[in-house]
C-alpha cells in the first residue's frame, strides 16, 4: 500500500513539473488508489454512477463529529452546560498607571484597563463571588455559580478607596483586599528597599471605610518579609500580630491571609493556620480545586501588560498560560545562551 501511495505521490511531482499530462495522472492515480485501497468505498457505483459512501467510517465519523457539535453548541446555546465550580482567583496590586516606576511598573494596572477587564469578564459569562461565597465553598462546599471569580487586591494601597467606590461598587463586586499592618510610615517600604517610588498605604479609618464599601480586609502580614526565610516564632508573629493589629483598629478578625511575595513553605503554613486564618494564598496561576491545600491556594496575578489575548487566555486557561511563559521564557533564555556562544552581529 505505502509503495502504491509513494510512486502516486512521483507521479503528481512529474505532472507539476509539466512531465505528464494532468489526464494520465488522474487515470494512473485512481487505478492506483484502486489497488492500494487508501479509499476502498468511495468509488461510483457502477449502475448509478453516484458515489457509494455506505460503509465509509470516515464519513460516517465526519457526520458523527459534526452532529456532535451541533448538539454541544444548542445546549451551551441554551445555558445547559453543567456549572464550573472552580473559582478563579484574580490578584491585583495598585490601580493605577505605574510605568514610570522602576519596580512597580508591571504591577500598577491604570484604572480604564481595569474597568474594562472587569466588563470583559462580566460579558463573557463570568461570575463575581462575594467573599462570603468564597468562604462558604471552601469551608463547607457551598454551591458557586457558573465561572465563579473572586477580586483580591495586595499591599493595601490607598488607591483602593476609590477604585471601591467608583468602579467596584457601581457593578455591585465585592472583594478582599490584603493589608500590611506594621509599615511605621504608613507606605511601601519593603519595596522602597529595591528602589520603587513611595506610594501611601491605606490608613487604619480607610480600611474600615473601604470594607463598609464592600472590600473585605484580609492580612498580608506585618512586615512583608518572604515568611519561608523567618523562623518559627517571626513567622507567628508575622501571621498572628497582624491579625491582632486589624482586630485592635475595630475591624473583623480576618479570615484570609495572602502570603507576601507568594511564597510559603510548611512552617509559615502552619503559622497561618495556628493564628486561626480560615485560608492563604499564594501566588500559583491556577483554578481553586475543590479537596485542595485551603493554606496554598492559588491565584492569578494580573498585570499591567495583560491586555487583549493575554488577559483573556490568563483568565481562561491560567494553568496552560503559565506554561506557555515558562516555555516562552526558556527558549528565550536559550537563545540568549546561543548569542552568547554565536554572535550574529
Ligand atoms: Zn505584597
Amino acid at each position: 500500500m505505502a509503495a502504491s501511495c509513494a510512486s502516486t505521490r512521483s507521479l503528481r511531482k512529474a505532472c507539476w513539473s509539466g512531465r505528464v499530462s494532468r489526464g494520465r495522472l488522474r487515470a494512473s492515480s485512481i487505478g492506483r488508489l484502486r489497488e492500494s485501497r487508501c479509499f476502498p468505498n468511495c468509488w461510483p457505483d457502477r449502475q448509478s454512477g453516484l458515489p457509494s459512501f455506505r460503509s465509509s467510517r470516515t464519513i460516517a465519523r465526519f457526520f458523527s463529529g459534526a452532529r456532535s457539535v451541533a448538539y454541544w453548541s444548542a445546549l451551551r446555546a441554551g445555558g445547559w452546560l453543567p456549572a464550573s465550580d472552580r473559582p478563579l482567583v484574580l490578584c491585583y496590586h495598585a490601580i493605577e498607571d505605574q510605568s514610570d516606576d522602576p519596580v512597580l511598573a508591571p504591577y500598577g494596572v491604570p484604572p480604564t484597563l481595569f474597568a474594562n477587564q472587569l466588563d470583559w469578564l462580566i460579558r463573557h459569562g463570568f461570575s463575581f463571588v462575594t467573599p462570603d461565597q468564597f468562604a462558604a465553598y471552601i469551608g463547607s462546599n457551598a454551591p458557586l455559580p457558573r465561572r465563579p471569580v473572586l477580586l483580591t487586591f495586595d499591599d493595601g494601597y490607598a488607591d483602593l478607596i476609590g477604585v471601591a467606590r467608583d468602579v467596584l461598587r457601581p457593578r455591585g463586586i465585592e472583594a478582599l483586599a490584603f493589608v500590611v499592618t506594621g509599615s511605621k510610615s504608613g507606605t511601601n517600604e519593603w519595596d522602597q528597599a529595591y528602589g520603587a517610588k513611595k506610594i501611601n498605604l491605606l490608613s487604619a479609618e480607610e480600611r474600615i471605610d473601604l470594607a463598609a464599601l464592600g472590600v473585605e480586609i484580609g492580612s498580608h502580614s506585618r512586615t512583608h518579609r518572604e515568611m519561608p526565610l523567618l523562623d518559627g516564632p517571626e513567622q507567628l508573629e508575622d501571621a498572628a500580630g497582624s491579625a491582632a493589629d486589624l482586630a485592635a483598629q475595630r475591624l473583623p478578625r480576618p479570615r484570609f491571609f495572602a502570603y507576601p511575595f507568594g511564597f510559603s513553605d510548611k512552617g509559615s503554613k502552619d503559622a497561618v493556620r495556628n493564628a486561626g486564618y480560615s485560608a492563604s494564598f499564594g501566588c500559583r496561576s491556577d483554578w481553586v480545586e475543590r479537596g485542595g491545600d485551603v493554606f496554598d491556594l492559588p491565584r492569578v496575578i494580573i498585570l499591567a501588560s495583560d491586555r487583549g489575548w493575554r488577559f483573556s487566555t490568563k483568565v481562561r486557561a491560567p494553568r496552560l498560560f503559565a506554561n506557555m511563559t515558562w516555555l516562552h521564557q526558556g527558549i528565550r533564555n536559550r537563545l540568549r545562551q546561543l548569542g552568547r556562544r554565536r554572535p550574529w552581529h
